[in-house]
């Protein structure tokens, strides 16, 4: 029985956006890319409804459904799509080495190349009323679905960077916004906090937490606790947004690619380019700015450019390393 290990050009780890759009490019430049999907299959817009601010949908269209048309897009050109996790690598450190991953703790393929795009997944506090009305109208994007709230009052949870600029987006949007921030002073910048304090329409609550998420189907209101008084306050909001940061999936990545203190992996200036050659990062798991399924997707794109260009390096260099053994150099 054979134990041979399969080798492919180009892995991909991870199938959302960024992923898929670097499957596109990667198998029109004949890589014969293979997704591996991780247990989001389609990735973070498929836990959404609508999706409005992509390019190329002027009606807007559902999150799930336009994952399977990037899937069947990246299928088109030869992309193959296998359900599957990565569960460990073992990544080469010099120019055209072959790097590892492990499926499911149970099979390891190698790859030339390998295009990491496994996402962020955005923290939620964990209470029951919230978790149950995900979708219907708790959002941990406001960029994404505060437009759906537009002239609505909503409320939002955090105080670091991302609360502050989300509540100001949502400010301008919305009639008004109530900022929950569970300490006495914000974690965000103070360039941030002022300009989070010069929006009218942002009713700041310090020492405020969510007792409950109120609401059927949808959201209708929100029970507000003072940590300090344990004195409790109902407001009625159609929208709540959480904003409590994200986590990049970088686990099986620690100690092998360079990552900020957050986790989330650095590429080297413009490119996707990691400190290991011949591996390649995009999308959310290597941007915590801006987040968006279209910035996802042009990074997907330049990882595969980036691919593609590494594997024709290599491959000059070999024949200029075979014409200089002929010419006995
Ligand atoms: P993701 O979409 O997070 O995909 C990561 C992929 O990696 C998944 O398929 C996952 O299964 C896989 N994966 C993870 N670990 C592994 C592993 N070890 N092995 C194999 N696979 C792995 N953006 C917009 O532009 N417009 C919107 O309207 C919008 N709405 C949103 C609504 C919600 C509720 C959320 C949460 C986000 C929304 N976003 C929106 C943001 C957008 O979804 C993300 O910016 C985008 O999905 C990031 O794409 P990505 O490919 O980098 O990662
Ligand atoms: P963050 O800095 O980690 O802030 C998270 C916030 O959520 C904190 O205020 C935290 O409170 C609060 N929080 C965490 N868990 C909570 C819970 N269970 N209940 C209530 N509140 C909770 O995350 P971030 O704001 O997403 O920022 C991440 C990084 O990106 C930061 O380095 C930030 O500077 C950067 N960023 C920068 C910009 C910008 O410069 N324009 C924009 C966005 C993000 P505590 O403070 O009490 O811990």
């Amino acid at each position: 029985m054979s134990d041979s290990i399969e080798c492919i050009k180009c892995l991909i780890i991870g199938s959302g956006p960024a992923g898929y759009s670097a499957a596109i490019y990667a198998a029109r430049a004949d890589l014969k890319p293979v997704v591996y999907t991780g247990m989001e299959p389609g990735g973070q817009l498929t836990t959404t409804t609508e999706v409005d601010n992509y390019p190329g949908y002027p009606n807007g269209i559902d999150g799930p459904a336009m994952m399977m048309e990037f899937q069947q897009q990246a299928e088109r050109f030869g992309t193959e799509v296998r359900i599957g996790m990565i569960t460990e690598v073992e990544l080469g450190k010099k120019p055209g080495d072959i790097h590892k991953a492990c499926v499911d703790n149970a099979k390891w393929i190698e790859a030339e190349t390998v295009i990491i795009s496994t996402g962020a997944t955005a923290k939620y506090l964990g209470l029951p009323s919230e978790q149950r009305l995900r979708g219907g109208g708790v959002s941990a994007c406001a960029v994404c679905d505060g437009f759906f709230y537009k002239g609505q009052d909503v409320a939002i949870v955090g105080g670091g960077d991302t609360a502050a600029e989300e509540a100001t987006y949502l400010a301008n949007i919305c009639r008004k916004v109530t900022m929950l921030v569970r300490r006495d002073e914000m974690r965000a910048s103070k360039a941030m906090q002022h300009r989070v304090n010069a929006c009218k329409n942002i009713d700041l609550r310090y020492n405020t937490e969510i007792d409950e998420v109120l609401g059927d189907q949808v959201v209708e209101g929100l029970r507000m606790v003072n940590n300090q008084t344990g004195e409790k306050e109902t407001i009625a909001i159609t929208g709540l947004f959480i904003a409590i940061g994200h986590k990049p999936n970088t686990d099986i990545f620690k100690g092998i690619l360079d990552m900020d203190e957050a986790g989330y992996l650095i590429t080297k200036g413009k490119s996707t380019k990691t400190n290991i050659p011949g591996v390649f990062a995009a999308g959310d798991v290597q941007d915590k700015e801006y987040r968006q399924a279209v910035t996802a997707a042009g990074t997907g794109c330049m990882a595969a450019l980036d691919a593609e260009r590494y594997l024709a390096s290599l491959e000059s260099s070999d024949v200029e390393d075979r014409a200089e053994l002929k010419e006995g150099v």
